[in-house]
């Protein structure tokens, strides 16, 4: 097996045994990512000599000493690019300092690798939006590699390099894991600092890792999770180590399985892998328990009214004047940032500027804004009503595996619609996994596990029982 095709854990022994070095194992990601990256399309950039001159450096003793992990492209890393797959900030945008996520990986000794390919500013959920690349999905050519985070999933399931950061606003971790075949966290809000990440939603984003075994999220989140004063949501809870008790199964503990998510809209295929996993999980131990998340119907009106309201508001800052691309020769002020925005923005992207102006402006706001932020309550509420007779909950990720490429394309409600199983954890602020099945087809599908808020280690040993039932 190649060492871009390792798990962290597995890379980790080897260092530390002197088995293999850190440079060997950038050289190899790169000598993978230059040879078949062109296929999969996972990476918008990488720079090999500044990897390598890190992996020299590379503190071995430190819990991520020496590892590569790749980048989605709205993530700060100084001196890099930051493009967020848009041509408003291709060429334009170099990102001045590091997130915080970034400062934290670094702190733990990793190296960042590359940037990957999204959504145009992490809005869409096949990666078919960014104005740069088409992203492949590795395990099914010709399908959607599924988004926000498409490059990221499909780094790691083309098994370029270890592991990946993604950012989760409405399942933009979760999903494209799933559709491609990984394992996607989304840390609770406020868990790790959005400083750095660019914003989308301020109020639903959470920056996390993809990675191929449910250790090495473990080990990833115990680096990125902690306090940041840069971000006033960041939350001061002390950081557990997210790997302790992973290994402790699920014996004893109760997992709700929420009737409004096994409804007639989600594939048969689908339904049968979820319910076979929570059957495997009865196996071995837990108690599963038929519940209710009532207002399930709503998250997506409610969460298409939230997340453009927001990010009308956060991508404002594109004037054509602080940031990327500026129009040449503008008549008069106004002209300068209405051409800089008009060539700048992909279609997704105006169309959720337009709705989001639209539900703020005076006259609609209660009808809309606020009646969604009211709704958001009730979700959240729900949850919280759930999360008192049950330690995790088992949904699927998406309704059906990866669609062909194309397939809803003109369609962006088809998009929509299909995100029904990911947005209420952002609603609400709490954390969810997605772990790979059994295939359907050939095409990857994920169980998504939902914990409270600051329940990751929950649904850490949870995933864990998943993924070894599958490798016994
Ligand atoms: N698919 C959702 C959207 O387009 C979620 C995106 C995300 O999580 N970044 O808004």
């Amino acid at each position: 097996m190649s060492l871009s095709a390792s798990s962290l854990t597995t890379l980790r022994r080897q260092l530390t045994s002197g088995e293999t070095s850190a440079r060997e194992i950038v050289e190899d990601v790169i000598a993978q990512v230059s040879s078949r990256d062109t296929e999969v399309g996972a990476f918008l950039s990488f720079d090999p000599e500044a990897a390598l001159a890190e992996a020299d450096q590379a503190d071995l003793s430190l819990p991520l000493g020496g590892l590569p992990i790749g980048i989605k492209d709205n993530i700060n890393v100084a001196g890099q690019p930051c493009t967020c797959a848009s041509q408003f900030l291709k060429g334009a945008y170099t990102a001045p300092y590091d997130a915080t996520a970034i400062t934290h990986l670094r702190a733990a000794g990793a190296i960042p690798f590359g940037r990957t390919n999204l959504d145009e500013f992490a809005m869409g959920s096949s990666t078919e939006n960014s104005a740069l690349q088409t992203t492949q999905n590795p395990a099914a050519p010709g399908h959607i590699p599924g988004g926000s985070s498409g490059g990221s999933a499909a780094a790691v399931a083309a098994d370029l390099i270890p592991a990946t950061l993604g950012s989760d606003t409405g399942g933009s971790i979760r999903q494209p894991a799933s559709h491609c075949g990984v394992v996607g966290l989304k840390p609770s809000y406020g868990r790790v600092s959005r400083y750095g990440l660019v914003a989308f939603g301020s109020s639903l984003d959470q920056i996390g890792p993809l990675t191929r075994t449910v250790e090495d999220a473990a080990l990833l989140l115990n680096a990125l999770a902690g306090h940041d004063p840069r971000d006033s949501t960041s939350l001061t809870n002390p950081v557990p180590d997210y790997t302790a008790g992973i290994e402790d199964g699920v014996s004893g503990m109760k997992l709700g399985l929420p009737r409004e998510y096994f409804t007639d809209g989600i594939s048969p295929l689908v339904r049968e892998r979820v319910e076979s996993a929570a059957k495997t999980l009865e196996g071995l131990g837990a108690e599963l328990v038929e519940i209710s998340l009532p207002h399930t119907e709503y998250a997506v009106g409610t969460y298409y009214i939230i997340a453009p309201a927001e990010a009308s508001s956060n991508l404002s800052r594109f004037d054509g004047v602080r940031y990327g691309n500026r129009s040449e020769n503008p008549a008069e002020m106004l002209s300068l940032y209405k051409d800089s925005r008009e060539a700048g923005f992909g279609p997704e992207v105006k169309r959720r500027i337009i709705l989001g102006t639209y539900v703020l402006s005076s006259g609609y706001y209660d009808a809309y804004y606020l009646r969604a932020q009211k709704v958001r309550t009730l979700i959240r509420r729900d949850f919280e009503q759930a999360f008192e007779a049950v330690d995790a909950i088992l949904t699927p990720v998406a309704p059906e595996p990866a669609p062909k490429m194309g397939d809803a394309s003109g369609d962006p409600l088809k998009h929509y619609l299909a995100d029904i199983f990911t947005l209420s954890a952002n609603l609400a602020g709490n954390c969810g996994i997605s772990v790979p099945l059994e295939p359907v087809g050939g095409l990857p599908v994920g169980l998504q596990i939902l914990g409270p808020h600051l329940g990751e280690q929950t649904i850490l040993r949870c995933a864990r029982a998943v993924e070894a039932s599958r490798q016994s």
